[in-house]
């Protein structure tokens, strides 16, 4: 298979329910932001500033995503931090398969993002973005982004779930 094409025909599509129960969904997705399980995946320098958000100062598990399972089998939220190669694409497409439905992903840094710094003419071995491998649901910017992004960026997340925001924006002076 070229590197270049890799597998967007791998993904399963699963089709939304026929039936709806608007307050049940709503309370599901409730549930669901509030107790986000991420995989213990880590690609690159961007790792160690998620580590940092899951540690004390920063402290994730006050907003209920702490949980960081072994399993993608356990876990409902990747968090893609760090450089994608194309050796290691296969990877994290299978990861992002074993992980059960609903799951949601998040690109942690402009490696992620979009390549980094390592996307220039005539490189040949980093994704230009995870999105090309997998969807993405929410964008963290920053090389690497500040424990305070990732977090924002999980309020964000929450915010797709459930439709509002829980924790008041902070606007820069
Ligand atoms: S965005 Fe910057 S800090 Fe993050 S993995 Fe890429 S080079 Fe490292």
């Amino acid at each position: 298979m070229e590197e270049g094409s890799l597998h967007l025909e791998k993904q399963v599509d699963v089709p939304p329910g026929l039936i709806h129960f608007a307050a049940l969904d709503n309370f599901l997705n409730l549930c669901r932001a509030n107790s986000l399980w991420p995989m213990t995946f880590g690609l690159a320098c961007c790792a160690i500033e998620m580590m940092a958000t899951g540690a004390s100062r920063f402290d994730m598990s006050r907003f209920g995503c702490e949980v960081f399972r072994p399993s993608p089998r356990q876990s409902d939220l990747m968090i893609v931090s760090g450089t994608v190669t194309w050796k290691m694409s296969t990877a994290v497409v299978t990861l992002y398969d074993q992980m059960p439905e609903p799951k949601w992903v998040l690109a942690m840094g402009n490696c992620a993002v979009a390549g980094g710094p390592f996307v220039f003419p005539g490189q040949y071995s980093v994704v230009p973005g995870v999105d090309k491998l997998i969807p993405v649901d929410v964008y963290v910017p920053g090389c690497p982004p500040r424990p305070e992004a990732l977090i924002e960026g999980m309020l964000k997340l929450e915010e797709k779930l459930t439709g509002r925001r829980r924790w008041p924006t902070v606007e820069a002076k």
